[in-house]
């Protein structure tokens, strides 16, 4: 009698969450369960973002992606977490920031819909850690909300074309689109573009460069449809994916071919390797 083996699913090609959050408040049962059920539906890469009110989101980052060739590290400090900024926190989060594990600066921006921290210093915060990624020489993930023309302002000013990177979870408009296109910055799309008020970023998601857009899902926040309501997770990024793929008029399969790519480029990392 001859043994039943379990069918083996061969993905022609998978998608990379590039932007999620693993901490454990979040996922107490720890970062490696979400990824395994990411990995089961199709999701072969990560860049995992490490922010909070200290550095041990970020040192825990760095520790996951050590320990998992299919994560990236992300380092930085939110907007939201302006106010404490030292530089004795800058002086570890540069040295975590320069290790091969972290591929990108962020999140970094400004936020003024919570204001968290007064605007000034959200700004001054912002423009030293562009600094930081320029002299690092990798890339910077933007986190902007209700501050599209002081983001741009400042990412123009700091020469923040040098080193590129990614306006993650697109909430802006077409305009703002175009400029941070030209300021060296893809557009990375979030669950909020398979919501169906979010007209203008549909707009968005059809409209730019293919060889310009990224998929995310910002877990544990904006679980895509039809997941609204759950904490979002990194498989869910498939929905997201296939959302931006209907308003293009191509097939997932395509549009996980480019973003992947799009992703190993902008990060400078292999998930797949
Ligand atoms: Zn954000
Ligand atoms: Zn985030």
């Amino acid at each position: 009698m001859g043994r039943i083996l379990p069918a083996v699913v061969t993905l022609p090609s998978f998608l990379v969450d590039t932007h999620c959050h693993l901490d454990p408040q979040y996922f107490p049962g720890g970062p490696d369960e979400a990824i395994a059920r990411a990995e089961a539906s199709g999701v072969g890469g990560f860049v995992v973002v490490g922010v909070g009110d200290d550095l041990s989101p970020a040192r825990a980052a760095v520790v996951l992606a050590g320990r998992n060739r299919r994560v990236g590290a992300a380092v930085g400090v939110h907007p939201h977490d302006a106010l404490t900024w030292t530089p004795a926190l800058h002086e570890e989060l540069a040295s975590l920031a320069a290790k091969p594990e972290v591929v990108a600066v962020g999140e970094i921006g400004l936020d003024y819909h919570y204001e968290n921290a007064p605007r000034e210093v959200q700004r001054a915060v912002f423009a030293r850690l562009v600094e930081l990624a320029k002299t690092l020489q990798k890339p910077i993930v933007i986190h902007t909300r209700e501050a599209a023309a002081d983001t741009l302002e400042v990412l123009a000013a700091e020469g923040a074309r040098e080193v590129g990177g990614v306006i993650h979870c697109f909430s802006e408009d077409k305009a703002f689109a175009a400029r941070a296109l030209d300021l060296g910055f893809d557009l990375s799309f979030s669950g909020i573009v398979t919501f169906k008020n979010a007209r203008s970023v549909q707009e968005v998601a059809a409209w730019a460069p293919l060889d310009r857009i990224l998929v995310e899902t910002d877990s544990p926040y904006l679980a895509p449809v039809p997941m609204r309501g759950k904490p979002c997770e990194p498989a869910y990024v498939v929905h997201t994916a296939r959302r931006v793929a209907d308003l293009r008029g191509t097939t997932l399969e395509a549009l996980a071919v480019a973003t992947t790519a799009n992703a190993e480029r902008c990060f400078r990392m292999a998930f797949s390797a």
